[in-house]
């Protein structure tokens, strides 16, 4: 039988729940469980593809084409176990299956309500983790607990527990305990009365997380026991980690939080081995090959989350070349104007990131400009690609106003252009080319060097695409088409022989790259940043 754990916030948004979620299930996979996890989103939006980076940072995309919830990326670059559709709901999915049955006549004679139709619909959503081959279900709930939207979700959290009773799950909750300056001291009240929320419908945490930024003294922990009614030893402190998130597993791992919370569960304790991640920490650290200046030429720059899987796979691509990469953020639009070149000055890579829309396009175009003549390493991803391939179209081609029909409908050279899959798509929501799909490469390419094998598969989610009406003219000029999808109608990779490394992709690596096994494209990419900085 699957157990369950289910993770709730409370006091303040943005405490991490995902990352301590994530670590969790990194150490229950360590001492041997088959684990999954799935996140929970109380909004309305059916999911987050219709939302603007600004609003909810980075959409994640599982291989299986879902665009989800940017907690999916840690729960697999922490776990390495692959997140599906089933791995993250919202509201609105819950509601829309709730309203879809019940036109259809599903419910025929009853009135349809959130207790029960509701819950048992959020119940479904937490079963369908259920299985053999699960030992173990983690369930994290977004919002903070207090919320009016997600008492559905807690409810219906509620109702599973009893129904599978107290060995066979159990709740954590993740709190703020605030130090408070003026008063020299740390404030264990906020966490008591979120704990008195979630007592007061039903829920009694046995697990309490506080993340904290001074350490939690004996009496704290005393008296958060005392008052949330919790056991001493699971009250664990999540402070602040001094260097990396990937120090979190580490830090919960010396409190034995696996330990107890599979005692909890009546699940045999077995061996722990964390020496390669602890090794990893270790070379993220104090990386032996000192530093290098990265610049991401972005659209979002101002919300760190909204390239979230960029960065990490920054850092990933920087462990595995032992160097500490620094990032340095540029919004595109500051490269339209003014002393634009001061922005990438000394960078010693330039990464042009994905994105949607008009705002800030030849920005990129001029980093990718910049990086190709300069010769500075290179690496576009989809929106990033798209730019390169305008830009290599205009000044290398001379295709003047060569453009993407997503910014210039009547561009005299659509160098870019809608896929004839999109030209029928009338709704916006979860239609456009997403998931993994296999892509060739081409021998003695960069890519193909990278990836040491011939057939990849990566994750997309664009609807325009390389213009296969200008392949040849293009490739007459110098660049290399070295990824096709295997039918080779869409073009996946391009990079420019005549340059240290200029690789550009319509796929998104940054989503398959982990801290212990760096994405292959990052990694070539850092390297060739190390390589040009000498
Ligand atoms: N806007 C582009 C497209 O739809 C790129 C998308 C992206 O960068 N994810 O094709």
């Amino acid at each position: 039988m699957t157990k369950h754990i289910f993770v709730t916030g409370g006091v303040v948004s943005s405490l991490g729940k995902g990352l301590t979620s994530a670590s969790l299930a990194l150490l229950l996979k360590r001492r041997g469980y088959r684990v999954r996890m799935q996140k929970m989103d109380p909004y309305l939006n059916v999911d987050p593809g219709t939302m603007s980076p600004y609003q909810h940072g980075e959409v994640y995309v599982t291989a299986d084409g879902a665009e989800a919830d940017l907690d999916l990326g840690h729960y697999e670059r922490f776990t390495g176990i692959p997140c599906a559709r089933r791995s993250n709901f919202t509201a609105g999915q819950i509601y829309s299956a709730v309203l879809s049955r019940e036109r259809e006549g599903g419910y025929l004679g009853k009135t349809v309500q959130v207790i029960p139709h509701i819950t048992d619909e959020i119940k479904e959503a937490v079963r369908c983790l259920d299985g053999p081959e699960v030992d173990i279900a983690i369930t994290e709930i977004g919002g903070t607990v207090g919320d009016i939207e997600s008492l559905p979700f807690l409810e219906a959290i509620r109702q599973y527990r009893h129904e599978i009773g107290p060995r066979n799950g159990l709740f954590a909750h993740i709190t703020l305990v605030p130090y408070i300056r003026a008063a020299g001291e740390l404030k264990t009240k906020p966490s008591q009365q979120s704990v008195g929320i979630l007592r007061s419908i039903g829920i009694f945490p046995e697990i309490l997380v506080c993340r904290c930024e001074k350490p939690l003294g004996k009496e704290h922990k005393e008296k958060l026991a005392m008052f949330c009614n919790v056991e001493p030893n699971l009250v664990i402190e999540e402070r602040d980690v001094a260097h990396s998130i990937y120090e979190v597993p580490l830090d919960l791992a010396r409190q034995d939080v696996d330990v107890y919370t599979l005692e909890k569960l009546g699940l045999h304790v077995k061996p722990l081995d964390l020496e390669d991640w602890e090794t990893m920490v270790r070379a993220l650290i104090e990386p032996p090959n000192g530093e290098v200046e990265i610049a991401v030429v972005g659209k979002y720059i101002t919300l760190r989350d909204s390239y979230k899987s960029v960065y990490e796979a920054l850092t990933h691509g920087g462990i595995a070349n032992g160097v500490r990469v620094k990032i340095r953020m540029v919004e595109s639009e500051k490269l339209e104007s003014g002393a634009w070149e001061e922005h990438l000055a000394g960078a010693r890579g330039v990464l042009a990131p994905g994105g949607f829309g008009n705002r800030g396009i030849e920005g990129k175009i001029r980093a990718a400009r910049f990086a190709r003549e300069k010769k500075v390493p290179f690496f576009g991803i989809c929106l990033g690609m798209q730019c390169a391939v305008m830009e290599f179209g205009r000044n290398v081609c001379g295709l003047a106003g060569a453009n993407s029909t997503e910014f210039d409908e009547r561009a005299p050279h659509p160098v870019i252009d809608l896929m004839e899959s999109q030209k029928t798509v009338k709704e916006r929501g979860g239609t456009m080319r997403l998931g993994a799909w296999p892509c060739a490469l081409a021998p003695e390419s960069r890519a193909r060097h990278a990836y040491g094998q011939n057939e990849i598969s990566e994750r997309h989610r664009h609807r325009y695409e390389f213009n296969n009406k200008y392949r040849e003219q293009m490739e007459a000029r110098g660049l290399t088409i070295s990824g096709l999808s295997p039918d080779g109608k869409l073009v996946e990779i391009v990079e420019l022989k005549d340059h240290p490394w200029f690789v550009a992709c319509q796929f998104h690596p940054e989503f398959q790259s982990t801290p212990l096994d760096a994405h292959p494209l990052f990694r070539e990419f850092v390297r060739a940043a190390v390589v040009k900085r000498g």
